[in-house]
């Protein structure tokens, strides 16, 4: 059976590409310098995967920044603003990623928007009245003749036009089907080059496939590959790939096409294994069974993976295996990681490791019954026994769990009532999300007490004395509602991660997010608990130096989950309800040690929203949002619970919002020109809002007048009772320059406002 790897991960296993691209930018290294690491790179990324046995090795998902953005390039939809600076190739392609402001122009950059429902960002194509489409560059035939070259023959990738007209934006009266024979025709261009190089396979990524499609997108898509395939392939083989999903909408129409091979995702689509039950699968294509998950860091469990090639094979005669979708999404490998104990990281697999298992299960699906037995008996010790450091306690309270926990009482008029006059806080209160700037001296501080060159003592002084001096800050400013500052953190989610049990961190496992930025999520590896106080003492602290009330700052639980690596053997719903109850207890403290107010931050409660509307509830709001009440729903009338969400793009999920029950939200509205508060209006939504009135993106300081135009149309939406006035959100990337004069502008169009009424 062949293998087949979808794509693989490129930033380099210690970030190399991350390095050399931001050296470029800096002139610190040449375009020879860079192109010389980038070759090595997608090197030893085809060379591990040879020796790894792979049979179709990916090339072209090498990137300096973005495929979606190279795609861009190569098909030469370059937007004439970017086209004029007159750069090299290269240069114009970074343009586009990060704008350019130089000697040649001054021009912002494409927006980035979130890769389907993972945490990778694309660059969003442009298609303009003077867009051509057509075979504009060389890329995807240089990398794989370099390949060829080097002895290897891989399957160059492609993202599909389908995908690409759908995820493109268009200028005004544009729309997909304007560009579509141009597209088509540009895709077979290159597909006879591919032919005419002598590859063997082309894949054509479409993940837009598994979104909910009209009968005009299966229309649209039907139409660019009969287009493309009207011109003969030249002995090519032609692989659809999708991913993130199953194809519900367009099963058989793809099948219908002549495609050599499909590849379907049965890591992440629902409905994958019944679909080819109950439509069948042509017997002169080649299923290619995405069975690596390419998007977690477990271990394959062989034995269902196996029985589950098993019910393939009954309606697919031609088969071969391959990862659900690019190994992008995961690190590269645990060979560096000398901090996890063997006994755990025989449990993960990353991008390296998960080459090893293809091309095991490629091997176990044909025969060879005796090794698969004992490969397989190793594999199923790791499924069969409870991992170690389960927690008995955590799982019999969530089973205990009833209607009544998921309640807060009384209802929240009632509540918005009592607050009102226990706060005694004026018309449109003013406040921060949390965060203050990160200055050089606090990462520094931070990294030397992590290295044990400074020591617990000296650290809490420091972090103090950086706490009373924000307070100061916020009392000089005239705020009205204060917060310590998050000095203590480097990352909302990491730094609960590491104070809760349960969670696990990896030295090297970093995935890319987007251009040469990385991340490395936490893995959660066993039931969540908290053992004992995190935020306490520095909210307590911090309320200790002021009269104004002090808010308490926690991230909620579906933020922790989504900016982790999730357990696979229990649900993400008894996940999110196992960090809520950690989470719970947090809060409770907090309370019961006088802090009033507490904001729990919900940053990426819209992320993982479901890629079908028709799941959204189902499959994930309808335990989401109550994993969020289970949070709060134990504390007193008289306490005020924020939360805080970092997109505005939430007027379909509204009442869903409303729902959390907190008494105030806080989220980012000024760069959509606050339109969200029609919809907030026309809801009826009784959480008071705090629509983020100025960009804290961007170093700019926001005038008196914006602001106050900001609230004017604020309160020509809204009750003026249920209105916040602060950032858009935290201030922690901002430098302390411009924090003090926005805040001071802030609270001056505040002040003036309240006058007007
Ligand atoms: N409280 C966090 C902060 O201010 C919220 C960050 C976020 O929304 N991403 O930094
Ligand atoms: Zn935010």
């Amino acid at each position: 059976m062949l293998s087949s790897v979808v794509g693989y991960p490129r930033i380099g296993e210690k970030r190399e590409l991350k390095f050399a691209v931001q050296d470029y930018w800096k002139s610190d290294i040449t375009t020879k310098e860079l192109g010389d690491i980038a070759f090595n790179l997608r090197l030893t990324h085809w060379e591990k995967q040879k020796s790894a046995g792979i049979d179709l090795i990916p090339s072209n998902d090498f990137s300096f920044y973005d495929t979606l953005l190279d795609m861009a390039v190569l098909l030469g939809a370059i937007p004439v603003r970017y086209k004029s600076l007159g750069l090299s190739t290269l240069d114009t392609m970074f343009a586009m990623a990060r704008g350019y402001q130089g000697k040649a122009g001054d021009v912002h950059a494409l927006p980035m928007k979130k890769w389907f429902d993972t945490n990778y960002h694309y660059m969003v194509p442009e298609l303009e009245k003077d867009t051509k489409l057509t075979l504009a560059g060389t890329k995807p035939f240089d990398e794989f003749l370099e390949a060829k070259k080097a002895g290897i023959l891989t399957k160059p990738v492609l993202i599909g036009p389908y995908t690409f007209l759908k995820l493109a934006w268009y200028e005004k009266n544009l729309k997909a089907e304007d560009f579509v024979n141009d597209a088509a025709a540009a895709y077979a261009k290159a597909l006879t080059r591919f032919a005419e190089l002598g590859a063997e396979w082309v894949q054509f990524d479409e993940p837009a496939l598994v979104k909910d499609m009209k009968t005009e997108d299966t229309e649209l898509f039907t139409k660019l590959y009969q287009i493309m395939f009207s011109v003969p392939k030249g002995g090519v083989k032609v692989l659809l790939q999708t991913y993130f999903g199953d194809i519900r909408d367009c099963y058989q129409d793809v099948v219908s096409l002549p495609f050599d091979g499909v590849g379907l995702d049965f890591a992440n689509g629902i409905q994958s294994v019944d679909l080819i039950q109950k439509y069948g699968f042509p017997e002169d294509k080649i299923l290619f069974a995405g069975i690596i998950n390419g998007r977690n860091i477990w271990r394959n469990h062989y034995h269902k993976t196996l029985s589950l090639l098993k019910t393939l094979r009954q309606n697919a005669a031609q088969m071969a295996v391959s990862t659900s979708c690019s190994l992008l999404h995961v690190p590269y490998t645990l060979k560096g990681e000398t901090v996890l104990s063997k006994e755990k990281k025989a449990y993960f697999s990353f991008a390296e490791e998960k080459l090893t298992e293809l091309k095991e299960l490629s091997m176990f699906a044909e025969k060879n019954a005796v090794q698969q037995a004992e490969y397989c008996k190793l594999n199923e010790k790791l499924f069969q026994a409870e991992r170690p450091d389960m927690n008995k306690a955590v799982r019999e309270k969530i089973a205990s769990l009833s209607e009544k926990d998921f309640t807060r009482i009384p209802n929240f008029a009632e509540r918005e009532e009592i607050q009102k006059k226990v706060f005694g806080l004026p018309l449109f209160p003013t406040t921060t999300i949390g965060s203050f700037p990160q200055t050089k001296e606090i990462k520094s501080m931070r990294a030397r007490y992590r290295n044990r060159e400074v020591t617990r003592t000296e650290y809490t002084a420091f972090l103090k004395k950086q706490i009373a001096e924000c307070v100061a800050l916020q009392e000089e400013i005239g705020l009205d509602v204060l917060v310590h500052g998050e000095f203590e953190r480097n990352d909302m989610v990491e730094y609960f991660g590491d104070n809760l049990n349960g969670f696990l961190f990896t030295q090297n496992g970093w995935v890319q997010s987007y251009g040469s930025r990385c991340v490395k999520p936490p893995i959660i590896w066993g039931d969540v608990s908290r053992s004992k106080p995190i935020t306490v003492d520095w909210s307590v602290y911090a309320q200790s130096l002021t009269q104004k009330p002090m808010k308490g700052m926690l991230t909620g639980p579906v933020t922790i989950l989504n900016w982790s690596f999730p357990r696979e053997d229990i649900s993400p719903k008894d996940s999110a309800l196992q960090i809520a109850l950690a989470i719970r207890e947090e809060v409770l403290d907090l309370e019961a040690h006088g802090i009033h107010i507490i904001q729990i931050d919900e940053a990426a409660l819209r992320e993982k929203l479901p890629l079908r509307k028709s799941d959204w509830h189902e499959e994930y709001l309808d335990w989401a949002i109550p994993a969020f009440r289970l949070v709060h729903s134990g504390v007193k009338a008289s306490t005020q619970i924020h939360t805080h969400m970092c997109y505005s793009e939430f007027t379909d999920i509204i009442s869903d919002i409303d729902a959390m029950d907190a008494d105030v939200i806080s989220f980012e509205a000024s760069r959509s020109d606050l339109t969200i508060l029609d919809s907030l209006a026309g809801a009826k939504f009784q959480t008071e809002v705090g629509p983020g009135v100025y960009d804290i993106h961007s170093p700019r300081i926001p005038t008196v007048e914006e602001i106050t135009a900001a609230l004017h149309k604020m309160l020509s939406k809204l009750d003026a009772h249920k209105l916040w006035v602060n950032p858009d959100c935290g201030l922690k990337t901002r430098g302390a320059v411009e924090t003090k004069p926005s805040l001071c502008n802030l609270v001056a169009a505040a002040k003036a406002v309240r006058k007007e009424l």
